[in-house]
């Protein structure tokens, strides 16, 4: 293994940071939610299952392979191959945050079919390798189900066709962002919460269900 002692305290205080700044959002409620950044080109450093994300210690964090085995005693999240198979999938991938907000959870519930589709947002520059608001972003939509090894084949098999993606929705249940580190996904999340917002506010304006 090629990552230090130091590499996963920082990679553990970067994710206790960002479970303090997330579960004051609110984003993050009754332990659920989790959280992961990388730590070399083979494992990376993940919650433990069930930890109240506003209050973690170092002790929440564990270390996993990319196949999600675990290499500290912790128990692992049920997600935690929704992680591994991310970064498997691609080495520039630093960090991923997953959240069980209000706003994923309704978006999901009230798109028809299997993506959420955004178009003409300044805020979508905040995505990555976009520049102009002249864009169209697709965040696809996935049933829920405790098949977690199943749901990631079908998140790879989607990132697979190419499809420009900065996250996912899975219906009734939450979101799922990245980036090359966890400022660039906290970005990402930003942006995708508040465009929920505001699409969820357009949704009630117009009296549309
Ligand atoms: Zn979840």
């Amino acid at each position: 293994m090629a990552y230090s002692r130091r590499d996963f305290e920082q990679a553990a205080e970067s994710i206790i940071n960002i479970g303090k700044i997330l579960y004051q959002r609110g984003w993050t409620p009754a332990t659920s939610s989790n959280f992961s950044q990388r730590l070399d080109e083979g494992y990376c450093a993940i919650t433990v299952s069930g930890r109240d994300k506003g209050n973690l210690t170092i002790a929440d964090i564990m270390v996993v392979d990319l196949e999600g085995i675990p290499q500290t005693p912790q128990k692992p999240s049920a997600e935690t191959l929704l992680h591994t198979s991310l970064y498997a999938w691609n080495s520039s991938i630093g960090a991923i945050l997953h959240t069980h907000s209000l706003n994923s959870n309704l978006i999901s519930c009230l798109c028809r079919g299997n993506r959420w589709r955004l178009q003409g947002y300044e805020l979508l520059k905040a995505f990555a390798g976009i520049n102009t608001h002249e864009t169209v972003v697709d965040f696809p939509i996935f049933d829920n189900t405790q098949d977690i090894p199943q749901l990631a084949k079908q998140v790879r098999e989607y990132l697979e066709t190419g499809i420009p993606c900065w996250g996912y929705l899975i219906r009734k249940h939450g979101v799922y962002t990245w980036g090359r580190d966890m400022a660039e996904a906290l970005r990402h999340l930003e942006a995708i919460e508040y465009l929920m917002e505001c699409e969820l506010e357009l949704m009630r304006l117009k009296g549309v269900t």
